[in-house]
């Protein structure tokens, strides 16, 4: 008997079970018992030449097991087999010529910190010399601009184009009320000069791109990645590789978060975890699949006092683990990660020796491409579905969001059918009717609609947008989440 744990992303195919125990004596038996019980599981575990995708690894309590021969991999009674997703975040060289001193203010305000020993006055001027850059001011970047600005490291450079937004402000707490509508970039900054008015902040009101991304890390020590997709996520691993600087990972989703340094040292990058992105679309990002306020604290601390401890050269960092935290459970895990000498990047013999096009190696196609083929006859728009509704036209709207979306908020005469169900439910629908589907901002629907066609329905639409723009542009009372 062995107990294979089921990551949040797959648990809409076991029935919400986070945890299923198989009988089997090896991996492979364990891995086919459990997608013979949820044969969901099987297509985003497996190619369909059964081969283990892979942006999934497998581990055997804590070993990664992924170059071992899964039918050759022995169980016994009691192993724990984790299936573990990627999830849509050398003492640093403080080589610095320039002499740096504490002024007797400061002094006082890192007191607590020079009476440890392992910090001290050294240790002190060594975080006052460093450089990080932090990428995103967001969930992740509001914990850890407020730390870092607190302990006293130097200079942060802070990479950010967003705006604050009110459903921000549940979780980036380094935002404020009086600022929705600033830049976050502008809003991070002053916080974090008012903790620490000695720290130097770089802003760099821009998206990291291929094209900027070396110019902009070459000047710092560190690089800590608190971004929410997957291109920016493999930008910034191959961009940390190339520059030899430690990336300091974190990401978050709904309850969970993983945390560990990639590219430090001899240890592996993120690439040698997930050499290849999940499909688009199969892992949603926070927006999507929703973020506890809290997490983002938890996981931006740990990625703050890893920083912080590769600055001062002392303790054992993440590098080569794995943390994982579930929030829901209140539990720690680490998971063994191997420097993968195939690695594309970080390998023996790297492919890949300057940037590439991320959005393209993520399968994401620029909306300039994809807009003409679902243009006119594929999309209608939120004020001519209400009028087709006050006109009493004939026709099925269709809401294919989750239950607990469509309790928040949803339009009158709409039939909810989230997305992962819309298979099932087929032929309750009429192949030859007027069919309109939406979703929240529409990208979901217009699977929803790919989905109906593919099936022979002719006449389908995807309401451009979602329900937020039928908030904005037909019915302001209906809230926007
Ligand atoms: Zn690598």
């Amino acid at each position: 008997m062995a107990k294979i744990l089921i990551p949040t992303a797959l648990r809409q195919f076991t029935c919400q079970q986070d945890a299923v125990d198989v009988t089997a004596g090896t991996v492979g038996e364990a891995l086919r018992a459990l997608t013979d019980k949820f044969p969901d599981v099987r297509k985003n575990l497996f190619s369909d030449q059964g081969k283990l995708r892979s942006f999934v690894n497998v581990y055997v309590n804590d070993e990664d097991i992924r170059y071992l021969e899964k039918d050759a991999t022995k169980l016994n009674g009691g192993d724990t087999v984790s299936i573990v997703p990627s999830i849509a975040g050398g003492s640093a060289s403080v080589a610095e010529a320039e002499e740096v001193a504490l002024s007797n203010e400061e002094v006082m305000r890192y007191s607590r910190h020079l009476i440890l020993p392992e910090v001290g006055m050294e240790g002190q001027l060594k975080l006052k010399k460093a450089k990080i850059i932090l990428i995103g001011a967001g969930g992740l970047g509001a914990p850890l601009g407020l730390y870092l600005a607190a302990v006293g490291v130097g200079r942060i450079g802070v990479v950010d184009f967003d705006v604050v937004d009110l459903s921000n402000l549940q979780r980036q707490v380094i935002h404020g009320t009086g600022d929705l509508g600033r830049k976050k970039l502008d809003s991070a900054a002053d916080k974090m000069q008012d903790i620490n008015p000695h720290l130097k902040i770089d802003k760099y009101d821009v998206g990291l791109t291929s094209e900027n991304a070396l110019e902009i890390l070459r000047d710092y020590d560190i690089v800590i990645d608190g971004t929410d997709n997957f291109p920016t996520r493999y930008l910034v691993n191959d961009a940390c590789v190339l520059l030899k600087k430690p990336n300091v990972y974190g990401s978050i989703y709904r309850f969970e978060g993983q945390a560990t340094v990639f590219a430090y040292e001899d240890g592996p990058c993120y690439r040698c975890l997930y050499p290849e992105p999940p499909p688009p679309g199969l892992v949603p990002s926070c927006a999507e699949g929703g973020v506890l306020g809290i997490l983002p604290g938890m996981i931006g601390i740990i990625q703050a006092t890893e920083a912080v401890k590769i600055i001062l050269g002392e303790g054992t960092t993440l590098k080569g683990r794995l943390l994982l935290y579930d929030a829901m459970n209140m539990a720690f895990r680490e998971l063994k990660l191997q420097r993968d000498p195939a690695c594309p990047v970080c390998g023996d013999h790297p492919t890949v020796t300057k940037l590439i096009d991320y959005q393209e190696f993520c399968g994401i196609h620029p909306p300039a491409v994809a807009v003409p083929a679902a243009a006119g006859a594929g999309v209608i728009d939120p004020v001519d579905v209400k009028q087709k509704l006050d006109r009493g036209d004939n026709f099925v709207l269709i809401d294919v969001r989750e239950p607990h979306e469509y309790q928040i908020c949803r339009i009158p005469g709409a039939k909810l059918i989230p997305l992962g169900e819309l298979p099932k439910h087929l032929n309750e629908l009429d192949p030859d009717g007027d069919i309109v589907a939406h979703c929240k901002s529409g990208a979901r629907s217009q699977k929803a609609v790919d989905l109906l066609k593919q099936n022979g329905f002719k006449n389908v639409r995807n309401m451009t947008g979602g329900i937020l723009a039928w908030s904005d542009r037909v019915d302001p009372t209906v809230p926007k989440y």
